[in-house]
Formats: structure tokens, sequence, C-alpha cells
């Protein structure tokens, strides 16, 4: 059976008593520490830390005005996709 102690718990509980005792040797005594009840699986720990890097972004070369680009999007720069001129509707309307 687990029990989670704190020091003062013990200390008015436990019938030989930790007078003697430092606070922190009380609390190595008995406080007890949770342990999971399964290994956690190479699968599970790669699931959890697939969020805790950062992939790094691909740029492309715009070949009208040479800036970074996102891939596969039109340059926000000169507005062009492919060699071709695009008209967003956003910047048309005013956004
Ligand atoms: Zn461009």
């Amino acid at each position: 059976m687990r029990r989670s102690w704190n020091s003062t718990t013990a200390a008015l509980t436990h019938p030989v008593g930790y007078a003697k005792m430092s606070v922190i040797e009380v609390c190595l005594v008995t406080t007890e520490m949770a342990v999971p009840k399964k290994k956690t699986s190479k699968s599970k720990k790669g699931m959890r830390r697939s969020h805790d890097f950062d992939t790094p972004v691909n740029f492309a070369i715009c070949d009208n005005c040479g800036k970074a680009v996102m891939q596969h999007n039109v340059c926000k720069f000169c507005n062009t996709y492919n060699g071709r001129n695009i008209k967003t509707t956003a910047r048309i309307e005013g956004m």
C-alpha cells in the first residue's frame, strides 16, 4: 500500500518519532516518489517529443526578385509565381 506522508504527519503519527532526525531525513524516510506503472515505450516517447523541436523551414528563391519566399506560394514581394504575375484578391480589396 502506498502512502504519501509529509514530515509533519510522520512526526505526529509515527510511534518511534522523528525528533532526532533532520527534516530532510524525515522526508527521505517517509516520502515516496510517484512511480510510473509502465515503462514508456519508444513509440510513446517519440510521439510525446514530436512537438518538442522546430523543423527548419525550406525557402525557395523567387525567380523574379531573388528574395527568399515560401515554396509553392506567390511571392509576397513582387506577386509572381512560376514566372507569372499573380494579382491576389486580398491586395485588391485592400484587406
Ligand atoms: Zn519575388
